[in-house]
């Protein structure tokens, strides 16, 4: 099976509403027609840059998607501060990123709170992008393996497999994200390797092998090559290097 590369570019608290449609105009503008068949490019931006980033993307008619970082698994009510899913669905957002590294560890973000946000984002047919990845500490310890592997099977607890396919993992060791200090290439294979071997576990061979698991933390246009070069390396989901039209070019085009 060959899996289609996905580049997603996460803005993080970054772009201002001015800023964010400059941002996508200067990618639009770059936009290669082989990215169309070649990969799927996403940009995350924060909530309120979502729909004027999403009308520079339609307006251009270039298939780049828009993305959440986060979402709320409930669909309306007191929840001050919230965004749900159908308030994501009717922006036409496609995807949202679940479990990012610093939603767990600012903000308290539980494993069971990341099953219940992929449930709701599966249900209303918005792919997660769920991330996970271990400490320095808990890779010191030798336990990385057990420790993402448990992570996977918590985020994805009770969804059936024919749901399942077009959610996606993004491995991210903390300690490669925003650090300038990447996983080498052996280092992510074996943990995106062990990811869909997980995959496999929870939904069959022939789902695991069609869902697509990224490599994330610190990639830029020095280093993609030989991470996007490995077996169970599906693409990127990039942060810092994503903050600039040219290097998420970079990247995004080392997949044509
Ligand atoms: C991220 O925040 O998910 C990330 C990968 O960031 P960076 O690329 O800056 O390490």
């Amino acid at each position: 099976m060959t899996r289609k590369p996905l580049m997603a570019g996460t803005w993080k608290m970054n772009k201002t509403i001015g800023e964010a449609v400059v941002l996508a105009q200067d990618i639009s503008n770059n936009y290669d027609d082989r990215w169309k068949d070649n990969v799927d490019v996403v940009v995350c931006p924060p909530y309120v840059d979502l729909k004027p980033v999403k009308t520079v993307f339609e307006f251009d008619r270039v298939p780049v998607g828009i993305g959440a970082q986060n979402v709320y698994w409930e669909d309306a009510g007191a929840y001050t501060g919230e965004i749900s899913v159908p308030m994501l669905t009717e922006i036409g957002c496609e995807w949202c990123i679940v479990g990012h590294s610093e939603r767990r560890g600012l903000f308290g973000e539980t494993n069971e709170d990341v099953n219940k946000k992929v449930k709701a984002l599966i249900a209303a047919k918005i792919n997660p992008i769920v991330c996970v990845g271990e400490s320095l500490a808990v890779r010191d310890g030798g336990t990385t393996l057990e420790f993402v592997c448990a992570q996977v099977k918590a985020a994805f607890a009770g969804i059936d497999a024919n749901l399942a396919a077009n959610a996606v993992v993004a491995y991210e060791p903390i300690w490669a994200i925003g650090t300038g200090r990447t996983a080498t290439p052996e280092q992510a294979q074996e943990v995106c390797k062990a990811i869909r071997e997980t995959l496999a576990e929870l939904f069959g061979a022939a789902v695991a092998d069609e869902m697509r698991v990224l490599y994330g933390g610190s990639m830029n246009p020095g280093n993609v090559d030989l991470l996007v070069a490995e077996a169970d390396i599906d693409g990127g989901l990039i942060g810092g290097a994503a903050l600039k039209a040219d290097s998420f070019i970079q990247l995004v085009n080392v997949c044509l």
